[in-house]
């Protein structure tokens, strides 16, 4: 089977990406390339980060690989937390923090619209490639749930009444904002990488 680093040891995410790309491809995780190094995330956009991390990886490795960034986008705070989205509340990347900080930045306001939005960035054969998730929602007025992880049980998919958290990880996996990146990765790779 084809092997692709997913730079990234978030166990959530590699699960994830693991059971949408799985016939596939075997995905290799940064602990199982015993890479442990702190990788900068230091770009101003989402697309940036995708790319420090992936280019890290590849010029450290020469490996092909692919390494996301996410936000949660929130329409009334201007786009924020953004690309800032783990670290909202302080570098401890607490996620009870970073949604008591967002209730708190959004009170009562009521356009609560946001969108999840992921940047997958490839490198393959030394070539960038980029692909986009998106999924438009609202912000729920208090957490509920416990599937997931980061700020799902505030986040409430457009067409749903339930918040990511409370869907559990097999729904939120069919439409959720990195699945839609991961969909398109692998159309992509399937096209492309034949034989
Ligand atoms: P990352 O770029 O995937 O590490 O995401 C940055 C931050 O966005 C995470 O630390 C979470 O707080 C949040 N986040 C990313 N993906 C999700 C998700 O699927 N659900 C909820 N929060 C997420």
């Amino acid at each position: 089977m084809k092997k692709l680093v997913f730079a990234t040891n978030n166990a959530h995410k590699l699960s994830e990406v693991r059971s949408i790309l799985a016939p596939h491809y075997e995905i290799i995780s940064l602990a199982e390339l015993n890479c442990f190094d702190d990788i900068p995330e230091t770009a101003a956009t989402l697309q940036g980060n995708a790319l420090l991390k992936a280019e890290y990886i590849y010029k450290k490795f020469g490996v092909d690989c692919f390494a996301d960034d996410t936000g949660l986008e929130v329409e009334a705070l201007h786009g924020e937390p953004g690309v800032y989205s783990a670290r909202y509340a302080g570098p401890a990347n607490n996620a009870q923090a970073n949604m008591q900080k967002l209730l708190q930045e959004l009170g009562q306001n009521e356009n609560r619209k946001a969108c999840f939005r992921t940047v997958i960035t490839l490198i393959l054969g030394g070539e960038q490639f980029y692909f986009e998730g998106r999924i438009n929602g609202r912000i729920a007025t208090q957490p509920t749930g416990t599937a997931g992880f980061g700020y799902d049980p505030i986040f409430i998919p457009d067409g749903y009444l339930q918040s990511f958290a409370e869907l559990g990880t097999e729904e939120k996996n069919k439409i959720s904002h990195r699945a839609l990146a991961v969909i398109k990765l692998t159309e992509y790779l399937q096209k492309n990488t034949e034989n």
